[in-house]
């Protein structure tokens, strides 16, 4: 499997080097040369395999064969909290959670890092190489990060986040990790500020080569990859390819909906997919009047989704431009001197007929984890309210088709929200019940490029004397 940039110059690559690249080297997002596609039959042979199994069935066909990726599939899984990796759970008569939080964080995002913190392992290993992955965090990225890489012989990880402004969760879920790889640092300042030391970090180029930089992003390729398999877990137990599913998946970066979308272009028959935003509404406004326009990003409930430039959009932008590198180039070089992406109207409407977009404010959001709490019993946290209310509002008009929500976080990751709409505070499951009395270890320092650069050299290279 080669992989090509969406923006057209850069050299293709394989797998293990799209890994460890991230970005392009011409600023564009890699994506495969063809997508795979399955017939039937070998969509029907997939039934029945473990999630582990199946995961490692669907990143072989995107060139992840190279690597013992059986096994670090049944590694990446095996801490997780429930024996069916991704349970199914109903929420009425048509609509479905597909739990995504059993992982070590609580929320989705484990998903793909748990496997990727593994194969930069495999690959860094085979090569004799060490990275040291630096990554600025508002909450959960760092988090999934630091238990992807806890104990990780050939990666160091050092992630920013800013002092006094992440959820008490959020920061003791990657406080607490002691691993001696890991380090964390408290800036004095807001997650701008971080985010802006990490970006001069890694413009450093004598500091970047020194230590090795690397980040594990959510434009890698390979955490796309590693998110399709949940979707083709799903649509199985629902008598796919036999019949026809629907997702609605809350959305930030575009990430974890491109995975459905990528499901879709391999042969799943995905009739509708379902995108949920917060305020923070670009890709809503996008699809209900082709205006993908930037404005300041607001705090709301689901603080994950709080972004306005999803990064993972240019993926499905370049396949709606027909694969035209050149026309993605222009286009995304508009919309960042221009703050409005310039569309094709016939990319948008064809965009249209598979994506429907919905956002949903605070309020509401309270409101439908109430609703949910009240008629099921089931517990929703913020982000996944925002994809039942989808899910509800914008079903397909037949109801044969099963509406299947991406449930991106355990409520008790959010539970001051979650105790507002419901009058109950859901407890952190058992593995995680000590959170609250483990020991914490951060560093904090100023918002000062020397001060961050002097702790990340003095972190890679503790054992070098
Ligand atoms: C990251 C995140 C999202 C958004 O996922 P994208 O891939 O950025 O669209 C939604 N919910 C939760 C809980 C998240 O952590």
């Amino acid at each position: 499997m080669r992989y090509i940039s969406t923006r057209g110059q850069a050299a293709p690559r394989d797998f293990e080097a799209v890994l460890l690249a991230g970005l392009a080297e011409d600023g564009g997002l890699f994506v495969p040369a063809e997508w795979p596609v399955l017939t039937p039959a070998e969509w029907r042979a997939m039934r029945g395999l473990s999630y582990p199994a199946l995961a490692a069935r669907i990143l072989t066909l995107f060139g992840a064969g190279d690597m013992p990726i059986g096994r670090i599939c049944e590694e990446a899984y095996a801490g997780f909290g429930h024996p069916a990796v991704v349970p199914l759970v109903q929420l009425d008569r048509r609509s479905f959670a597909l739990e995504l939080f059993h992982g070590p964080t609580l929320a989705f995002k484990d998903m793909a890092m748990q496997v990727l913190g593994r194969m930069f392992d495999h690959v860094l290993d085979k090569r004799g190489e060490r990275v040291t992955i630096v990554g600025a965090t508002s909450g959960d990225t760092g988090s999934a990060a630091i238990e992807a890489c806890r104990d990780r012989a050939a990666v160091d990880i050092v992630i920013l986040h800013p002092e006094g402004r992440t959820s008490d969760v959020q920061r003791r879920q990657m406080t607490t990790v002691l691993a001696p790889n890991v380090k964390n640092i408290a800036v004095h300042g807001d997650f701008d500020a971080c985010q802006d030391l990490v970006k001069a970090m890694f413009n450093d180029a004598p500091f970047r080569s020194e230590m090795h930089l690397s980040a594990v992003n959510s434009i890698n390729w390979a955490r796309i990859a590693a998110q399709i398999p949940y979707y083709v877990s799903a649509a199985l137990a629902f008598g796919a390819p036999d019949r026809e599913v629907a997702f609605s998946v809350p959305t930030g970066n575009f990430g974890n909906v491109l995975a459905a979308w990528a499901a879709r272009r391999m042969g799943l028959p995905i009739s509708h997919l379902i995108i949920g935003s917060n305020r923070n509404d670009i890709l809503a406004r996008f699809l209900a009047a082709n205006d993908m326009s930037a404005q300041p990003v607001e705090p709301s409930l689901s603080p994950s989704m709080d972004i306005q430039v999803s990064s993972n959009f240019e993926r499905l932008l370049f396949e709606l431009l027909g694969r035209d590198g050149a026309a993605t180039a222009g286009t995304m070089t508009r919309f960042r001197a221009e703050g409005r992406m310039p569309v094709p109207d016939s990319a948008w409407r064809e965009a249209t007929r598979l994506f429907s977009g919905f956002t949903l404010d605070d309020a509401g959001t309270l409101t439908e984890i109430r609703h949910l709490w009240t008629s099921t019993g089931y517990l929703a946290d913020p982000h996944t309210a925002v994809g039942t209310a989808a899910a509800r509002a914008l079903a397909p008009a037949d109801p044969a088709i099963p509406v299947i929500v991406a449930a991106t976080a355990h409520p008790a990751k959010f539970p001051d929200a979650v105790e507002r709409a419901t009058g109950i505070r859901p407890p952190l499951p058992a593995r995680l019940g000590d959170l609250y009395d483990r020991e914490e270890r951060f560093s904090v320092l100023p918002n000062d490029l020397g001060a961050i650069e002097a702790a990340v050299r003095a972190h890679a290279r503790r054992n070098a004397a």
